[in-house]
Parts: C-alpha cells; sequence; structure tokens
C-alpha cells in the first residue's frame, strides 16, 4: 500500500495534505505523483471523481522554485474548474510560499494583470482568457516548466483544440506535459501524440468506465408526464444535494421556474449567466441554500460539489460520454450516490446505447405513486 510520505514531499506540502483529510493516495495519485515528480510526461485517465487534480497538482507544488516566473500552467475547460482547481491547489500550498491564481473570462482583464505582475508560479485557466493575455504580452511562457491539460475530452469537445495548440507553441518544447481525461477519443490521442514526448498512461479502471459507488436506475415516463414524475421522483427521495440535468439553457430556465413554482430550493446554471450570476448560484449549491442545481452540461462540466448526492437526467444525455461525466458530479471521493434517469419511449434506444459502451446496467424503477410520495 503506497502512502503520502512514500513519495518524500516537502513536509509542509504533507502537511497540507494531511489537513485535506486525505488519508492515502488514491490509485491514479499512486501512479501519476511518481511518475510526474520524475519529469516525465504522463496521460492519467480515470473517471471523475478519482482525485486526478491532486494527482497533478501535488507534484507541481512539490517542484516549484522560488522565483516569481511561471513554472506550472493547467489548463481547464470552464472557469468553474479553474475556480475549483485553484482551491484545491491553493489548500495543497497553504503552508508554502507559492502563488497560484485562476485566470478566466468574465472576470476583469485588468485586475487579472495586476494579479499577475505581482508574480505567479503556478496558473489555472481557461484557454481563450490565457490566449488573450499572451498576445496582450501580460503572461509569458518562455520558463514554464510544466502544462496540464485538465478534462482534455471535455476541453476538445467544446471545441479548444485551436486555442490549446496556439499555447503550446509559446512554451518550451522541453516542457513537461501532462494530460488528463476520463475518456480517451481519437481526437485526444491526437493530441497526446503530437505534443507529448514518450508520454506514460497511466490507466485507472480500465474498461469499466463509470464510477462503482453509483447506484442507476431508471424510470419510463410519457413526455406529458415529465414535470409531474420528476417531482415525485425527487419527493420520494431523500435528496441532500442533486444536480438535475436538462438538454437545453431554455429547458434548464422552464424547469427552474416550474420548480420554483412548485416549491422546490432550486436554482440554474447555464452558460447564458453573467460571471457574477454563475458565482451566485454556485455558492448557493455549495452553502447548501438550494438543494438542486439544474444545469446544462456544459454547465456542469468539471463542477466537484462534496456530497452531491444525486444526479438526475431530466433530459438523458445524448451520449455515452456525457452520461458518464453528468453521474460523475455524484459518488465522489468514496461517497455513495444515486443516478437517475428520466427516459421516454422514444429515448429507450438510447438508453440501451449508453448501457452497451459504458457497460452499467441500469436497474428499471417505477415512478413512484401519489401515496408513496405522500407519506
Ligand atoms: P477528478 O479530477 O478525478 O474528477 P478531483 O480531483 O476533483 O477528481 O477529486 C474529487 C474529490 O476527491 C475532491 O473533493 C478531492 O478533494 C477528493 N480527494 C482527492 N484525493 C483524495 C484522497 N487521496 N483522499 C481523499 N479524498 C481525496
Ligand atoms: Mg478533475
Amino acid at each position: 500500500m503506497t502512502t503520502f510520505e512514500d513519495f518524500q514531499l516537502n513536509k509542509r506540502v504533507l502537511q497540507a495534505i494531511h489537513d485535506m483529510g486525505f488519508e492515502e493516495p488514491s490509485p491514479i495519485q499512486a501512479s501519476c505523483i511518481p511518475l510526474i515528480l520524475g519529469g516525465h510526461d504522463v496521460i492519467g485517465q480515470a473517471q471523475t471523481g478519482t482525485g486526478k487534480t491532486a494527482a497533478f497538482g501535488i507534484p507541481l507544488i512539490e517542484a516549484v522554485t522560488p522565483g516569481k516566473h511561471v513554472q506550472a500552467l493547467v489548463l481547464t475547460p470552464t472557469r468553474e474548474l479553474a475556480i475549483q482547481v485553484a482551491g484545491e491547489l491553493r489548500k495543497i500550498s497553504r503552508y508554502t510560499r507559492m502563488r497560484s491564481i485562476p485566470i478566466y473570462g468574465g472576470q476583469s482583464i485588468v485586475h487579472q494583470i495586476r494579479a499577475l505582475q505581482q508574480g505567479v508560479q503556478i496558473i489555472i485557466g481557461t484557454p481563450g482568457r490565457i490566449l488573450d493575455h499572451l498576445r496582450r504580452g501580460t503572461l509569458k511562457f518562455d520558463r514554464l516548466r510544466s502544462i496540464v491539460i485538465d478534462e482534455a475530452d471535455e476541453m476538445l469537445d467544446m471545441g479548444f483544440i485551436d486555442d490549446i495548440e496556439s499555447i503550446l507553441k509559446e512554451t518550451p518544447e522541453d516542457r513537461q506535459t501532462l494530460l488528463f481525461s476520463a475518456t480517451m477519443p481519437d481526437q485526444v490521442k491526437r493530441l497526446a501524440s503530437k505534443y507529448m514526448n514518450r508520454p506514460e498512461h497511466v490507466t485507472v479502471n480500465r474498461g469499466e468506465v463509470t464510477v462503482p459507488l453509483i447506484d442507476q436506475v431508471y424510470y419510463k415516463v410519457l413526455e406529458r408526464h415529465k414535470l409531474e414524475s420528476l417531482c415525485r421522483v425527487i419527493d420520494s427521495q431523500d435528496v441532500a444535494l442533486g444536480i438535475i440535468f436538462c438538454r437545453t439553457k431554455r429547458g434548464v430556465d422552464d424547469l427552474t421556474e416550474a420548480l420554483i413554482a412548485r416549491g422546490y430550493m432550486v436554482d440554474g446554471l447555464h452558460g447564458d449567466l453573467s460571471q457574477a450570476q454563475r458565482d451566485r448560484v454556485m455558492k448557493k449549491f455549495r452553502n447548501g441554500d438550494i438543494e438542486l442545481l439544474i444545469a446544462t452540461d456544459v454547465a456542469a462540466r468539471g463542477i466537484d460539489v462534496d456530497n452531491v448526492t444525486h444526479v438526475i437526467n431530466y433530459d438523458i444525455p445524448q451520449d455515452p460520454e456525457s452520461y458518464v461525466h453528468r453521474i460523475g458530479r455524484t459518488g465522489r471521493a468514496g461517497k455513495r450516490g444515486l443516478a437517475m434517469t428520466l427516459v421516454t419511449p422514444r429515448e429507450f434506444k438510447l438508453l440501451k446505447m449508453i448501457e452497451r459502451e459504458t457497460k452499467a446496467r441500469l436497474i428499471a424503477k417505477d415512478i413512484p405513486s401519489i401515496a408513496d410520495v405522500a407519506e
């Protein structure tokens, strides 16, 4: 059994990891940390909730040297994820003098420039805004040692390939390149073979894509009864914190309104909200001021809120990868979660395809009757 002590980490880093309540490295951490510390390029494939952030965060922080130049860059697909990864890195580095900041669109660029001028060793950012700074000359990667492409599959899905390549071209050729992804579609493999130097592959749970600690069920519903069915499903459950997925932004708005009208503590999250609005919603969710977050796939990407007990697919995801990502919002860090999917008769084929591709078995459940819900 590997322990964090085995990695010969700085005492300050070890203390911080201890404070975070991490008792032992997760499998992806046990494999990746020594490889990254050893300077290798690494491809880490593991589903959400397996601790990928600390798998690269701990060795990056361990390797930071005094000096105020940017030494490592973490690219993330969304602002929320940039903030979250920055938060985790800050916890790991709390007893060190390292500085890190998140850099993302929607936040004042002047404010970011000022923060950068103070000297920052690790930057966590979304591709668009990072490129913006590179072009303005307010950010330089000429002394960058490591780059992390986090949630690579999501990032390429969202069309960031050109931005990522432009950024990579601004970094030293002898840099260390680390890539993390839940899935390995061809596009990700191509990026890796083009920009990585003899990478080590670390795969956790090969062949089994979904997280074992998540119970997965589905309910057959009629389109016209969907809202009512959803309410009964929610009422029959002890939902502490849940995320409901809709296919479209419009769907998120409509469902949010309908559930608020029925007295549920919910709020919606999607790409049309301003950054301030999104931050406010996420804060309410983290604090437990709302119990259900209604979101599109894009808005929910990478969100790591502890204690999400339920994920509900109000609209069934359109592909297996999206299914895996959605349900990965629960059952994190060894806790149990429940993923529930509503399926209309027309969508049944899609459900079967998801089951086949993810090798998961979804248990069929009946919509609770009014009597079940009332008691
Ligand atoms: P991923 O990027 O693989 O989806 P995260 O890095 O976001 O996963 O980690 C998921 C959760 O697990 C976070 O809340 C994180 O703090 C926690 N975690 C990570 N590593 C450990 C560990 N070794 N022990 C306990 N909890 C951990
Ligand atoms: Mg992650």
